[in-house]
C-alpha cells in the first residue's frame, strides 16, 4: 500500500487543526460573547465609573483603558473610524477565504479635547457628558457588530474543526488500517524472506547433492568397467577351467575305478588285519598262560645312601641258563645264623636260600626295565583280560617306587602306574586305527583297618576320606564298585598326573593324624577299560588293577607292647590278615576250592572280579637288601614262592 501517497491529506489535517488551534486561541483573546460585551449599559458605566472618577477629579479625560493585562489591546474607535480603517486597510484573508477585521490595527478612539467649563457651568456640562454617552452609545453598537461578525467567524471556525476532526479521525481510522496492513504486509514479507532463505538453503543442498551423486555416478562408472573387465577374465578362466574339469573328470572316473578297487581291497585288508589282531590275542593270551596267569617278579631296591653295606654274598643273583646276557630268575639269600654261633663261640655259620620266580630285578635295574617286562601284561587288559598287579613288601622295601615312582617328577623315575597308563592311551590310539574305541576311568582308594577311603576325595572330604562301602554296581550285577567314590574319566597322562599328585596329597594329610599310616595301608589304583569295536560290533572291558600292598613286617613275638602300641598290634593283625586273605584267596583259585575266602577282607573283596579264572595276576616281592632286615627279607620271599607255585585255570577274556 502506498503510505506515501496518504501523506499530503495527512499534513493537510494536521495543517488545518493547527490553523484551527490558533484561531481557537485568538479568538480566547477576543472579549468573550456575552461576558463583556453583553454588559448592560449600567455595567459599562460601572466600568466608566474611574474614568468619570477620574474626570470629574481631573477635569479633563484623555483616554480611556480598559486594563485588561493580556492579549491584544483592544483601542477604542469611533464608529466612522473603524468604518475608514475597515475600508480604507487592505483585507486579510485567512485560510478558506476567513475574514477578519484588523481591530489591532484601529486607530485609538480619540476624545476631542473641549474647553474647559467653568465650574458653574453645569449645564454645559452635562451637556458635554450626554455627547460622550452619545458617542459611547455609537461605540458600543459598532462593538456589537463587530461582535456579532467575530461570532459568525467563530461559528465557522468551529463548524470548520469539527469538520476537520471528523476528517482526522477518518483519516486517523485510515492511517491504523493502513498501519495494521503495513505490520501484516511487513510480517509476510519477513515470512517470504525467510521462506527465500529455506528454499536457497534447500537449492545448495540440493545442488551438493547432485554433484555427489554425480561423482558416484562417475565412480559406480568406473567399477563397472572394472568388473566387466573382471567378468571377462573369470569368462576365459572359466572357459579354461572347464576344460580343465572335462578333463580331470575323466580323471576321476578312473580314480573312482581304482579308489572301488582299493576300497575292496582295503576291505579284504581290514578283514585280514582283524584276523591277525585276533590272532595276536589269542597267542598274546596264550603266551600269558605259558608264562603262567600268576606271575612272581622280584626285585631288590638298592641300598641308599646312609644305609650299611650288606657283607659280598648276602644277596645273589645266579644268571639265567642262557647265560649272563638272560635275565635273572634267581635270588640267593645268606643268612647266618647268630644264634647257634653264640652257643658255640665258632664264627656264625651261612644258611643260602634260593628262590626261583618269573623275573628278579637286582638293586640296579631301571624303572624302564621293570615296566618293559609287564607292559605285555598291561596290554591284556586291552584285550579283554582282567589285570591285577601288586607290591608287596616290608616296609622301606620299594612298593611305592615301584607302583608310583620316585620323588621329585624325574621321567626315568615313574613307576609302573605313570607307565602303563601312558602305555594304554598309546596303543588304544593305534587300535582306532582299526575300528577300536577305549575309554578308561579311574579310581584310587586306600585300604586301611579294613575301611576303605577315596584317595581322589577332593573339597570338604579331602584327606579326611568319606564313609566308603564296596558294593555291587546293581541287582544282579558281577561288577563292583565304591560307594562315594570318585570314578574320573582319564584319557592322557597329564589328567593321570593330576590323580597321583591328588592321592599323594591326601595320603600326606592322613599321615599327619596317623604315624606312617600309608605303609599301614593298601592302596588300590583301579583303570576300567572299556573298548569297542562298532563295525563288527564287538565289545571287551576289564579292569586294571595296581596295587601297593601294605607293609607285611610282622611284630617281633618277643616284644612286649606297652598300652599305647596295643593299636600298633590291631593294625598290624589286620594288615596280617588281609595280606594272609590274598594268600588264601589265591591257594583256593589254585586249589579250584569251591569256596573263594574273597569276603575276608576289604582287598581280596574288592579285587574279586581282577583275581581268579579270567584273571592275570603279577605279584612284586620287593626286598630291602640291608642284612638287619633279612628275616622280613625271607618271609616276603617265602610268601611270594608259594604265590607262585600257583597255577590258576585258563584265563577268559571278557569279551561280548
Ligand atoms: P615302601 O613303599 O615299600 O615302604 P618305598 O617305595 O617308599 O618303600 O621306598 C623306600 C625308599 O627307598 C624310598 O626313599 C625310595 O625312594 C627308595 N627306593 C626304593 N626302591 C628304589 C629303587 N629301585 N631305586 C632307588 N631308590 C629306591
Ligand atoms: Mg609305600
Amino acid at each position: 500500500m502506498d503510505v506515501q501517497a496518504q501523506r499530503p491529506p495527512l499534513l493537510e489535517v494536521k495543517r488545518n487543526l493547527e490553523l484551527k488551534t490558533s484561531l481557537v486561541k485568538a479568538s480566547s483573546r477576543l472579549p468573550l460573547p456575552g461576558s463583556k460585551l453583553k454588559r448592560g449599559a449600567d455595567q459599562m458605566e460601572d466600568a466608566l465609573e474611574p474614568a468619570k472618577k477620574r474626570i470629574r477629579g481631573l477635569g479633563t479625560v484623555t483616554r480611556v483603558d480598559t486594563g485588561r493585562p493580556r492579549g491584544p489591546r483592544l483601542s477604542t474607535v469611533s464608529q466612522t473610524q473603524a468604518h475608514a480603517a475597515a475600508s480604507k486597510g487592505p483585507k486579510k484573508t485567512g485560510p478558506r477565504g476567513c475574514t477578519t477585521v484588523a481591530t489591532a490595527s484601529a486607530a485609538p478612539m480619540v476624545i476631542k479635547k473641549r474647553a474647559k467649563r467653568p465650574a458653574w457651568d453645569l449645564k454645559g456640562q452635562l451637556c458635554d457628558l450626554n455627547e460622550d454617552l452619545k458617542r459611547y452609545r455609537e461605540k458600543t453598537q459598532t462593538l456589537d457588530q463587530e461582535n456579532q461578525g467575530l461570532r459568525e467567524q467563530l461559528r465557522e471556525a468551529q463548524e470548520q474543526a469539527a469538520g476537520l476532526g471528523a476528517e482526522r479521525n477518518t483519516l486517523e481510522g485510515e492511517l491504523a488500517s493502513v498501519r495494521t496492513q503495513a505490520e501484516q504486509g511487513q510480517q509476510k514479507l519477513e515470512t517470504l524472506s525467510a521462506r527465500v532463505l529455506e528454499l536457497e538453503e534447500q537449492l545448495s543442498t540440493t545442488g551438493r547433492l547432485i554433484e555427489e551423486l554425480q561423482k558416484e555416478r562417475l565412480e559406480l562408472q568406473e567399477e563397472r568397467r572394472a568388473l566387466s573387465a573382471r567378468l571377462e577374465e573369470q569368462e576365459r578362466r572359466l572357459q579354461a577351467s572347464e576344460a580343465d574339469l572335462s578333463s580331470s573328470q575323466a580323471e576321476l572316473l578312473c580314480l573312482r575305478e581304482k579308489t572301488a578297487a582299493q576300497v575292496t581291497l582295503l576291505a579284504e585288508q581290514g578283514d585280514r588285519v582283524h584276523g591277525l589282531e585276533m590272532e595276536r590275542r589269542r597267542l598274546h593270551n596264550q603266551l600269558q598262560e605259558l608264562k603262567g596267569n600268576i606271575r612272581v617278579f622280584c626285585r631288590v631296591r638298592p641300598v641308599l645312601a646312609g644305609e650299611p653295606t650288606p657283607s659280598p654274598g648276602f644277596l645273589l643273583f645266579p644268571p639265567g641258563p642262557a647265560g649272563p646276557s638272560d635275565p635273572p630268575t634267581r635270588l640267593s639269600l645268606s643268612r647266618s645264623d647268630d644264634r647257634r654261633s653264640t652257643l658255640t663261640g665258632a664264627p656264625a655259620p651261612t644258611t643260602r636260600h634260593d628262590f626261583s620266580f618269573d623275573r628278579v630285578f637286582p638293586p640296579g635295574s631301571k624303572q624302564e626295565e621293570v615296566f618293559e617286562e609287564i607292559s605285555m601284561l598291561v596290554q591284556s587288559a586291552l584285550d579283554g583280560y582282567p589285570v591285577c598287579i601288586f607290591a608287596y613288601g616290608q616296609t622301606g622295601s620299594g612298593k611305592t617306587f615301584t607302583m608310583e615312582g620316585g620323588a621329585g617328577g624325574d621321567p626315568q623315575l615313574e613307576g609302573l602306574i605313570p607307565r602303563a597308563l601312558r602305555h594304554l592311551f598309546s596303543v588304544a590310539q593305534e587300535m582306532s586305527g582299526q575300528g577300536w574305541t577305549y575309554s578308561f576311568v579311574a579310581s584310587y582308594v586306600e585300604i586301611y583297618n579294613e575301611t576303605v577311603r577315596d584317595l581322589l576325595a577332593t573339597g570338604t572330604r579331602k584327606g579326611q576320606g568319606g564313609e566308603c562301602e564296596i558294593r555291587r554296581a546293581g541287582p544282579g550285577s558281577e561288577e563292583l564298585t565304591v560307594t562315594n567314590a570318585r570314578y574320573v574319566p582319564v584319557s592322557c597322562e597329564k589328567e593321570v598326573e593330576t590323580l597321583l599328585h591328588l592321592a599323594h596329597q591326601n595320603r600326606a594329610v592322613a599321615r599327619t593324624a596317623q604315624n606312617e599310616r600309608s605303609s599301614r595301608s593298601h592302596s588300590v589304583f583301579q583303570l576300567q577299560i572299556s573298548g569297542e569295536h562298532a563295525a563288527r560290533g564287538l565289545q571287551c572291558g576289564a579292569p586294571l588293577n595296581l596295587v601297593d600292598l601294605a607293609g607285611s613286617e610282622r611284630l617281633d613275638p618277643g616284644l612286649t607292647l606297652g598300652p599305647g602300641e596295643r593299636d600298633r598290634l590291631r593294625e598290624t593283625q589286620a594288615i596280617n590278615s588281609s595280606l594272609s586273605t590274598l594268600g588264601l584267596v589265591i591257594m583256593a583259585l589254585s586249589n579250584k576250592e569251591s569256596h573263594v575266602p574273597y569276603r575276608n577282607s576289604k582287598l581280596t573283596y574288592l579285587l574279586q572280579n581282577s583275581l581268579g579264572g579270567s584273571a592275570k595276576m603279577l605279584m612284586f616281592v620287593n626286598i630291602s637288601p640291608l642284612e638287619e632286615n633279612v628275616s622280613e627279607s625271607l618271609n616276603s620271599l617265602r610268601f611270594a614262592s608259594k604265590v607262585n607255585q600257583c597255577v590258576i585255570g585258563t584265563a577268559q577274556a571278557n569279551k561280548k
